[in-house]
């Protein structure tokens, strides 16, 4: 059997042993460089760095072959730093001390398509035409991949290995979300001696925060209040409060009513206290649904099926490279790696899983198990 689990894990251990938080993708990308040149393949960076601020430009590597060009995706980065990070395999898990996350979000999708590309490689098995695209700062709003080019990319359809679900599980759902940020302006005065003359900007905010739906609001739509800062002293009346939120929906419609209705909130708000909000509402993602007759979702469920799995089609709550792939024209599903608990000091992954994910990129590669 080509795939190597003893390869596999050493490589998610090396991995995880680099840091790599947004735009410190360097050692990440060297790392792959290396590997990919010891199977003499070349991997190109692109000019993205320029615009993402990150040490490293997105990694890309072709290889050709026959059939339906496919792009096999990861991100380099991690959510938060993890310099001191100590992974340990327990129980066929690997898991850390609980003093930093695993980065197994995303660095197990990098092992899987590594290790089938070598089985590949090592083998010398015919297969389809592979596009890899390693990218950077998808942790603070999928940046790199928003700096790539659909003129650029030769595949007909994309398969990003990013989700916490099983292996066997095919996102084909995911939804759309609109990034939004107050800034409050009220007036300062003193506390005590003369709080009328003030505009409290605290205030103005809570009042328009306690007005928004928020949370689940539907089957389809989220939305949240995640951070606010504000204030200087408790014996001044805040002039300057920010607000950052966000709202999700897998329909264009309730998201556009949604965050329209939390703009609204803030502008009654400042018609209420008399202070002033700036607004900014920004798109972090567009969201995608694609057919189960496409031919990515019809490759992928073959691809589980030939690893002996039952294939399920699914809804993602969370942004992905897919995302921005499926709004540049290229139809792309998010394939589960079985990492637990992403983004937490409990992150988890499963070996089994990781090896399962890795025969489910060789699969798809080669359009058949081996
Ligand atoms: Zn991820």
């Amino acid at each position: 059997m080509p795939i190597n689990e003893a390869r596999i894990k050493e490589r998610f251990l090396h991995l995880t042993a680099l840091n790599s938080p947004s735009k410190r993708e360097g050692p990440v990308a060297s790392w792959l460089k290396e590997q990919f040149s010891q199977l003499g393949l070349a991997a190109q960076e692109d000019e993205s760095g320029k615009r993402t601020g990150s040490e490293s430009g997105n990694i890309v590597v072709r290889i050709p072959g026959r059939g339906p060009a496919l792009l096999f995706g990861a991100h380099m980065g991690v959510v938060s730093d993890m310099a001191l990070a100590q992974v340990r395999l327990e129980d066929g898990s690997f898991k850390t001390d609980g003093k930093t996350i695993l980065g197994a979000d995303d660095k197990a999708g990098l092992v899987a398509i590594l290790e089938a590309v070598t089985a590949l490689t090592e083998e010398k098995l015919s297969h389809r035409p592979l596009e890899l695209v390693f990218t950077t700062c998808e942790e603070i709003g999928l940046c790199g991949s928003n700096a790539l080019r659909r003129d650029d990319l030769k595949a007909q359809c994309g398969f990003i290995f990013d989700s916490g679900n099983q292996p066997s599980e095919i996102i084909i759902n995911a939804p759309s979300q609109d990034e939004h940020y107050y800034k409050v302006i009220g007036k300062a005065a003193h506390a005590g001696s003369a709080p009328e003359e003030g505009i409290d900007a605290i205030r103005l905010a809570a009042w328009a925060i306690s007005q928004m739906p928020l949370g689940r609001l539907s089957a389809s739509t989220t939305a949240n209040i995640g951070k606010i800062a504000g204030g200087s002293a408790t014996n001044i009346v805040a002039d300057l409060t920010e607000v950052w939120g966000e709202a999700r929906s897998f329909l264009e419609e309730e998201l556009s009513e949604q965050s329209q209705r939390m703009r609204e909130c803030f502008r009654q708000a400042a018609a209420k206290f008399g202070g002033q909000v700036e607004a900014k509402l920004k798109r972090s993602f567009t969201g995608f649904k694609l057919s189960h007759r496409e031919l990515v979702v019809q490759l992928a469920q073959q691809a589980v099926h030939k690893i002996g799995l039952r294939p399920q089609l699914v809804s993602s709550g969370g942004g992905s490279d897919a995302n921005v792939l499926n709004q540049l024209g290229l139809p792309t599903v998010n394939l589960g790696v079985g990492v637990q608990k992403p983004h937490t000091k409990e992150e988890t992954l499963a070996l089994a899983d990781l090896t399962a994910a890795s025969r489910l990129a060789l699969a798809l590669a080669t359009g058949e198990e081996k």
